[in-house]
Formats: C-alpha cells, sequence, structure tokens
C-alpha cells in the first residue's frame, strides 16, 4: 500500500528541491545493484574478496581524482560534506584567526563554533548592503597577521549566489593562508574547475544524484589535515573506518556522469529556472527574487511572495505535488525566516514569505510550466 502511494505520488510531484538532496540517477542505481549483488569482501581483509573489495576502491578513487583533474592522494571519502568540512575545520586550533561568513551552511559553521568555544578567533563577514555574497575586498579587509583560513560557499545553496572563489583563491595563495571551500551547491551545476590558491575543497554525493551517506573532502598535502575520526588506518590514515564501498561507488558513478552531462545540463537547468521566474514575474506583481542580480547558479531560484506567508505557501505546493523549500533542508523544519536571508539585509516579513525552487537535469518544461501556474493561483488565492 505504500509504496503505491509513493510511486503514485512520485508521479505526479513536481520535485524542485534538488539542493536538498536529488533523485538516484538510473545509472548510479544500475551501478550500485551490480555491486550489490557481487560478494565482496572488506577492503582491508587479504583474501581474494577483500583484494576484490581494495581493487574497486582504488578504481572509484583513480575515476574521482581523473573526473576531477586532482591529485589521487588528495580525495578522502567520507560520510558527506557535513563530516568533510567537520574534519577540515577541526585540523585548526588556538591561537589563530579564521575568516567565514554569515550565509555558510551550519555544516561549516557549527565547527567554527566549537573552535570558537576553544579559543580560536573567527570573523564572520556579512555582504555589503544591496549584495548577495561577500566580496574580496571585504576579505582582504577582514585579514589579520594570524589569519590562518578562510572558509567559504562556492555556491550557497539558498539563493544560488556564488562566490567569486577564483580572486579570493588568488588572494589567499597572495597571503599564504589556507582557503577551505565548500563547493556542495556548486558541484554539478556548472563545469568546475579549482582554482590554485584552494587548499580543500568538500562535495557531497547525494547533491549530485547519487546516494546519501558518501562524501568527498579533497585537500591539498600542505593543509593542515587531522583526522575527525581515528582507529584503523583506512584511506591513508585521514579517515578511519570500513568504507562505505557501496555509497562510494555510487558517488563514483555520479561524479563521472557529470562531464557526460555538462555543459548542456547547466543550460538545461538556467533556461528552466529563467523560464519559471519569468511567468512568475509576468504574472505576480509583488515578487522580489533574491540575488537576481549577481551571478546565481543556473538551477536555483529563491524568491519573495510579498504578503504571503512562506510556510502556508510551501504546504499549500505540497498538497498540489509540487516540492519547494523554506530555506536549507536542516532548518526548514524550524518555522523562523531563513538565516541567509536576514544576514543579506532582508527583512524580515520579506524572508519569512520567500521560498526556494531549485531545479535540477531531471526537470522539464512542462514542470516548470506547470509548477509557475499552480504558483500563480496560489499566490493569487493566498494574498
Ligand atoms: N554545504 C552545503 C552548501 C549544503 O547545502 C549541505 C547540505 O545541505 C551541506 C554542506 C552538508 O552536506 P551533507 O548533507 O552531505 O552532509
Amino acid at each position: 500500500m505504500g509504496t503505491i502511494l509513493r510511486a503514485n505520488l512520485s508521479q505526479s510531484m513536481i520535485y524542485l528541491d534538488n539542493n536538498a538532496t536529488t533523485f538516484l540517477d538510473d545509472k548510479v542505481k544500475e551501478v550500485m545493484h551490480l555491486h550489490i549483488n557481487e560478494e565482496m569482501g572488506n577492503p582491508s581483509s587479504l583474501h581474494q574478496w577483500g583484494q576484490k573489495s581494495r581493487t574497486k576502491l582504488a578504481e572509484a578513487r583513480r575515476k574521482i581524482a581523473a573526473c576531477l583533474k586532482v591529485n589521487e592522494q588528495s580525495l578522502i571519502f567520507t560520510s558527506g560534506a557535513t563530516e568533510a568540512l567537520n574534519t577540515l575545520v577541526g585540523s585548526f586550533s588556538s591561537p589563530c584567526h579564521i575568516i567565514t561568513s554569515s550565509l555558510e551552511h551550519l555544516a561549516l559553521l557549527s565547527p567554527l563554533t566549537r573552535l570558537e568555544e576553544r579559543g580560536v578567533r573567527i570573523s564572520y563577514l556579512y555582504p555589503e548592503k544591496g549584495r548577495s555574497a561577500i566580496s574580496l575586498e571585504a576579505i582582504e579587509a577582514a585579514i589579520e597577521s594570524n589569519t590562518r583560513l578562510v572558509a567559504l560557499m562556492a555556491a550557497n545553496n539558498e539563493t544560488g549566489v556564488l562566490t567569486d572563489i577564483e580572486k579570493i583563491a588568488h588572494l589567499c595563495e597572495k597571503r599564504s593562508i589556507f582557503l577551505l571551500v565548500d563547493g556542495v551547491a556548486l558541484l554539478g551545476k556548472e563545469s568546475l574547475s579549482l582554482p590554485r590558491g584552494v587548499s580543500a575543497i568538500v562535495f557531497s554525493s547525494h547533491k549530485i544524484h547519487g546516494p546519501t551517506g558518501a562524501g568527498l573532502a579533497i585537500v591539498k598535502k600542505e593543509f593542515p589535515f587531522s583526522p575527525l575520526l581515528v582507529g584503523g588506518h583506512q584511506g591513508f590514515s585521514k579517515r578511519a573506518g570500513t568504507e562505505n564501498l557501496l555509497g562510494i561507488i555510487g558517488m563514483t558513478e555520479a561524479i563521472s556522469l557529470l562531464d557526460h552531462y555538462l555543459p548542456k545540463a547547466s543550460e538545461h537547468m538556467r533556461s528552466l529556472r529563467d523560464h519559471f521566474e519569468k511567468r512568475l514575474c509576468d504574472s505576480i506583481s509583488d515578487i522580489i527574487i533574491h540575488g537576481k542580480d549577481e551571478k546565481r547558479l543556473p538551477n536555483t531560484s529563491n524568491i519573495a511572495f510579498l504578503g504571503i506567508d512562506g510556510e502556508t505557501l510551501l504546504i499549500e505546493l505540497d498538497l498540489r505535488g509540487i516540492a519547494a523549500s523554506h530555506g536549507s533542508a536542516c532548518t526548514s523544519g524550524a518555522r523562523e525566516p531563513s538565516r541567509v536571508l536576514l544576514n543579506m539585509g532582508v527583512d524580515r516579513k520579506v524572508a519569512k514569505s520567500s521560498l526556494r525552487f531549485s531545479f535540477s537535469r531531471m526537470n522539464t518544461l512542462e514542470e516548470a510550466n506547470q509548477a509557475a501556474e499552480v504558483i500563480v493561483d496560489l499566490v493569487r488565492r493566498l494574498g
């Protein structure tokens, strides 16, 4: 019964919450199924079953390194971006100074808060008035003699607004400061190139049509790395614990597929998103698209429907089979307006009326049209 209901739901559903998580790609499912049906051992075991797993793990490492054009040794498999960020941030200790922004995901902010409790000084930067990203100038002005780390997201998961990582990387390299990048929202949306000054970057499998429970840190050898999980010597002693081979295999396929889909997928998402926004702007007068005039991810649209309660709209949309979000998935259960929008200087009422719509390469023009139609209808009724 549950399965039937779910099947019906997913058929009629328009899923526009791809910055929270994405559906598994069919090819990823296929590769994971194949793996499940094989008899595999622990990659650390010496027998043939173990060695078979070890070979698969090495293959995954090789493939990912080739796709992302990085050194194999720089890859650390984790359970997701949260673990990767906790590990990398936890590698620093007092006394030092770290620069970050108030717009970061909690997966970065929370471990930074822990460091702060242990005496590390942290500067939380805010965007300038009317802007949605942290400027190079703001970072430059915040640098102190003992600044060791700048930690920032490449793209904001709530607004899609891009950070100018290339320029910041150049600055950090010049000033001999480590740069840690949260690349979660960016991967899979645009072709990726890692500027030289990036010391470490993290990604999450479930945001790119791969399985949950798998993620990645790419860490240059000069980064002052200290493992979060200690125990066995897996992953070159950088992350103890038996590897999640099934998740890693799924993630590897998801990463391998990026080259196949990009840059066409970017254009596809951008055209759906732009079409969706245009339809809404043509029919509703009182809307604000956050970060519209800035460089944004091609898939994300964060919109304030002025005079409408965002949460009510979100629930009504869900009842009509449309999935959107009220902010970051980790906090969207809360009734509070988005911290990111508030920290961008958005008025509290406006923030409360805002919803995030995030497309993936699997969405269609028909879905964008249908969703816009339903939203226009609901806004008229609720307004
Ligand atoms: N960073 C950003 C920008 C995210 O959107 C998320 C997840 O929502 C994370 C980090 C945490 O990723 P994970 O779910 O893999 O732990």
